[in-house]
């Protein structure tokens, strides 16, 4: 089977929204158009488009500039934190052009440590003090460094507080892979859990378990695309459109209706993010 061939949208899922994804990768960029007009054509309302340098932030924008549904967000990714010297200043000038809706995607990747650990620090600290200057939410992507990115975060929390106003969290936990504590933990101090494609895999039982746990009201669904593809399209290259098939699997699990994991969760990314859903993306 082809890891690239697209596979027929799923059943629509009106009102869903992917917190989370990067068309601008090049599995997906030959195919951007056809594949948001297959996430619209799913139902989907809105999409947050994610960089992770200072090119894939600048094609985030401009994607977000031409399309209404889609939000950017401007970030340094743990792998790409030894270039921060040379993007600094970029990064900065973009943000301070406007144009994002968030910084991301941030954070610690000690799995594969691909830029050295001190620079991994450094980039993240760096740019919690930019979310917190451009009063904009953070997402967080977090491998094999729980420990070390909670306490940077719960110092950063401590110290500029609900920096969003009290009923906006301050950001989201991308690809959330902890247990229920650590989740609870998240939540305390502020952070959406965001649910990717992998709770599908049979074998993920402490995902599926976060899934049933973390109140909706605190839950994201994502893509992470063109990564992490859900059942029953695993195999293939993932795309937003898929995100319906996530938000149903959490449906299936919690025993309750897809249309409410797609409310809820549209109404959680639209409140940290900023930006508002279409008239009746938040209707049963
Ligand atoms: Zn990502």
């Amino acid at each position: 089977m082809s890891a690239k061939r697209p596979a027929p949208p799923p059943e629509p899922l009106p009102g869903v929204v992917d917190a989370h994804s990067h068309t601008w990768d090049p599995q997906l960029l030959p195919d951007r158009d056809a594949a948001l007009a297959r996430a619209w054509a799913t139902g989907l309302v809105a999409i947050v488009e994610v960089g992770c340098d200072l090119p894939t932030t600048l094609s985030s924008r401009d994607l977000a500039a031409r399309e209404p549904r889609v939000y950017a967000t401007a970030g340094l990714h743990p792998h790409e934190a030894s270039h921060l010297a040379e993007q600094r200043e970029g990064l900065r000038e973009a943000l301070d052009g406007g144009g994002f809706v968030g910084v991301g995607e941030i954070g610690l990747d000690f799995f594969r440590n691909i830029s050295p650990p001190d620079a991994q620090i450094e980039a993240l600290e760096w740019q919690l003090e930019q979310a917190r200057d451009h009063a904009l939410p953070v997402v967080i992507h977090s491998r094999d460094a729980d420990e070390e990115c909670f306490a940077i975060l719960e110092r950063w929390v401590r110290r500029v507080g609900r920096y969003l106003g009290p009923d906006r969290e301050v950001g989201m936990m991308h690809c959330f892979a902890g247990d229920v504590a650590l989740a609870e933990r998240y939540m305390d101090l502020g952070f959406l859990m965001s649910v990717p494609g992998t709770v599908t895999y049979p074998t993920n039982l402490k995902g599926q378990d976060v899934a049933r746990s973390v109140p909706l009201a605190r839950m994201l669904v994502e893509t992470d695309c063109p990564y992490l593809t859900p059942v029953p399209h695993r195999g293939r290259r993932n795309e937003p459109a898929y995100v319906a098939e996530t938000a149903r699997f959490i449906a299936t699990l919690r025993g309750c209706g897809a249309d409410e994991v797609a409310r809820e969760t549209a109404a959680n990314a639209a409140r940290l993010f900023g930006f508002t859903l279409p008239a009746g993306g938040q209707q049963p």
